[in-house]
């Protein structure tokens, strides 16, 4: 697997503008992580950001690289959605809860840099093993049944406070608010249709498209799971980042969630233009 730099020095004319090309792709994603997705983004940018992800995955032997992806994707998308027009407004912030009732989606490597908090030493107190699993099955058996009204809030959520928040998936990022009573009043009759700020749910679902173009390019698959029952199966497993890098599917038995139209089309698009780097 081709890493981010080559200890080859270029020799052919095809040679270095490859490596000019990468650097430059790489200078783009740099400054969406300085700056956030451009607007409007030009494809060199979008590409350059899932470039590096691409790199934080596929560089080196650490055990955390998709714990490392996962964050580079939230650090974009936090930049992207921080200097949107609206963002004054946001009502979001910790201990705000009302959208920690609804399915939250997850790719795998926002499940491990999640799973790689709990039972820490550190760790806010309720967010052990035990627990989480615990909090984790009761939620899942209620998805499975259905339940609406009432059911357990996120296995996360502890004591009303998100207890991953800097570490919280795309998923929650993506969905800001400029309209608390209107999240109080969806989630009191218990609807999961809040009030979220359209352009940013949209940057997240590119940049959750771009690592998991990333995740594809490596050999592993383009799905997403939902976080509960995610946890549930890797808690159980030891060492599922370190086998999941190495290709072992640990995440078989978690249900897939349906993803977002034209997201499957968008991750091929994005896995075969990284693929096309590493010819
Ligand atoms: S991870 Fe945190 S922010 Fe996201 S749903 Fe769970 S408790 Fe809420």
């Amino acid at each position: 697997m081709a890493g981010p730099t080559s200890s080859k020095p270029p020799s052919t004319p095809a040679e270095k503008e490859h490596l000019r090309v990468m650097r430059e792709l790489r200078q783009q994603g740099q400054a969406a992580l300085t700056w956030g997705l451009p607007n409007p983004a030009s494809e060199a940018a979008v590409l350059g950001m899932g470039l590096l992800m691409r790199d934080r995955l596929a560089a080196g032997t650490d055990d955390d690289r998709a714990t490392g992806a996962a964050a580079l994707a939230a650090a974009m998308l936090d930049r992207t959605v921080q200097k949107m027009p609206q963002a004054s407004s946001y009502q979001c912030a910790k201990g705000c809860n009302f959208c920690c009732y609804s399915a939250v989606s997850v790719t795998a490597p926002e499940l491990f840099r999640v799973v790689r908090l709990i039972g820490v030493e550190g760790a806010p107190a309720g967010l052990d093993r035990a627990g989480t699993l615990a909090r984790a099955t009761a939620r899942t058996k209620a998805e499975k049944e259905g339940v609406l009204m009432g059911r357990p809030p996120c296995p996360l959520l502890i004591e009303g406070d998100c207890s991953v928040y800097a570490d919280r998936p795309l998923g929650c990022r993506q969905f800001v608010s400029t309209n608390l009573e209107g999240c109080r009043t969806a989630h009191a009759s218990g609807r999961s249709d809040l009030p979220f700020v359209p352009a940013a749910a949209n940057a997240g679902l590119i940049i959750r498209s771009l690592l998991l173009g990333a995740v594809v390019s490596i050999g592993q698959k383009a799905e997403t799971y939902e976080l509960s029952s995610g946890l549930a199966v890797v808690l159980a497993e030891p060492d599922a980042e370190r086998r999941w890098l190495a290709g072992e599917d640990v995440l078989a038995a978690v249900p897939k969630m349906e993803q977002p139209p034209n997201m499957r089309e968008s991750v091929a698009r994005w896995s075969g233009m990284l693929n096309g780097l590493f010819v």
